[in-house]
């Protein structure tokens, strides 16, 4: 059993501990579980497995199926699976260049998505006029009824105060100061909602899907900014105030870029778009208009640099190759560093920078990678970041199912 939030926030949940422990069961076992599979996998009787199988399977939750054994491999059995429509969950990354929405089914398939521009005022009202009519619109593009949706899942930059649902002051965001998005959220939606930062939901999206589920994970977010979450024993590293991730003063053991701070060589220099912007201008990579738009903001200027970087590359540019080469490997500095540190196996890069630059960045990342292990040690594996979607934005809904549904002790108490 995975737990990706470690502290309540206090959303409805739905039925007791051992309907919560058998439905994550299910849901992982993905089709191939039956009861008696069940009864091993959570330690519960075969009473409680059937009691309990029988609430999910009258709410509707999961469904079951004969299957044949081949002959001689005793009597035929019955599995069971989630009805993925049965319930719906919504998941929104707010950044400082757009606002995504996505719908998840409770099999965390994007059925739905959306992306709209971060309104350029950064006014707070305004992108929360944005955010709530994207959900509004997702919903009533994909026809589901509010009633199966279990609640709202928001992904923003840090820091966040989780407890109170705030965003404090974005770096990025220069006129948000306490803004109480989550709340805000719930009441114009009429959802539950719970409010993470964007690195920690994409680690939520990386550990919640069945399938590989790295225990022991760097998860590199680089859009905006960049920032990498700890995934260590399954678990996600929250830290003290919920703003574990901060990565932009990381040293990549190089002297590039210029940081914010003042200083060279810190990843935040290197590895964000704003940061590969100023690096290719620097270095007189010629970038089309929109990047040198002065009429448009920062963000904006960057976001497109990067998309022009990636027509130069496709094209073959030998500096500019060169250039993302040089970028991947400073990441990969940055990597061995924490991976060292906290004894991982595993790096997972993802969010927009990546995911359109990644062809171009992963050779230097890798080569970087590749060289590290001293003998006896294991070698550091990259991943892709589970699931099809705009990954931040799926990762915030895979935090609302993982906080309504995961089974926790608080729930037993809830619930005995
Ligand atoms: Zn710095």
């Amino acid at each position: 059993m995975t737990t990706l939030s470690t502290r309540g926030t206090n959303l409805p949940r739905m039925g007791g501990f051992n309907q919560a422990a058998l439905l994550e069961a299910i849901r992982l076992g993905a089709g191939t579980c039956t009861r008696a599979d069940l009864a091993r996998k959570t330690g519960l009787s075969a009473q409680t497995v059937t009691n309990a199988v029988r609430r999910l399977l009258d709410a509707g939750l999961v469904t079951e199926e004969d299957v044949k054994r081949q002959p001689g491999a005793g009597r035929p059995g019955t599995t069971l699976d989630i009805v993925p429509a049965s319930r719906f969950a919504v998941g929104v990354h707010l950044d400082p260049a757009s606002v995504v929405v996505v719908l998840l089914d409770l099999a965390g398939q994007v059925v739905a998505s959306r992306t709209a521009p971060t309104p350029e005022s950064e006014e707070p009202g305004a992108a929360l006029d944005v955010v709530v009519r994207e959900i509004d619109a997702v919903l009533e593009g994909a026809g589901v009824e509010r009633e199966r949706v279990l609640g709202v899942g928001l992904a923003t930059p840090g820091p966040i105060d989780r407890e109170r649902g705030l965003v404090l002051d974005p770096p990025h965001l220069t006129t948000w100061h306490d803004v109480p998005l989550r709340d805000e959220v719930a009441r114009r939606t009429g959802l539950p909602t719970l409010l993470d930062k964007d690195v920690l939901a994409v680690a939520a999206a990386v550990v919640w899907f069945p399938g590989v589920r790295p225990t022991d994970a760097a998860v590199v977010y680089a859009g905006t900014g960049v920032a990498i979450a700890i995934v260590s024993g399954g678990e996600i590293v929250r830290g003290v105030s919920g703003n574990a991730g901060e990565a932009g003063h990381v040293n990549v053991g190089r002297p590039f870029g210029r940081c914010a701070c003042g200083r060279q060589g810190c990843l935040g220099g290197v590895f964000s778009a704003n940061a590969i912007h100023a690096n290719a201008v620097e270095r007189g990579i010629p970038l089309g208009g929109g990047a040198a738009d002065a009429g448009s903001t920062a963000t904006l200027r960057a976001d497109r640099a990067v998309d022009d970087l990636r027509v130069l590359a496709e094209s073959g540019d030998a500096v500019v190759v060169a250039f993302l080469r040089e970028t991947g490997a400073a990441l990969g500095s940055a990597l061995t560093t924490v991976c060292e540190l906290l004894d991982l196996d595993t790096v997972v890069p993802s969010g927009p920078v990546w995911e359109r630059l990644g062809p171009w960045l992963e050779p230097g990342l890798r080569s970087v990678l590749d060289a590290y292990p001293v003998p006896g040690h294991h070698p550091l594996r990259v991943l892709s970041a589970a699931g099809d979607g705009p990954v931040a934005a799926v990762g915030a809904a895979c935090l609302l199912l993982d906080d309504v549904l995961t089974p926790r002790p608080t729930g037993l108490l809830l619930h005995a």
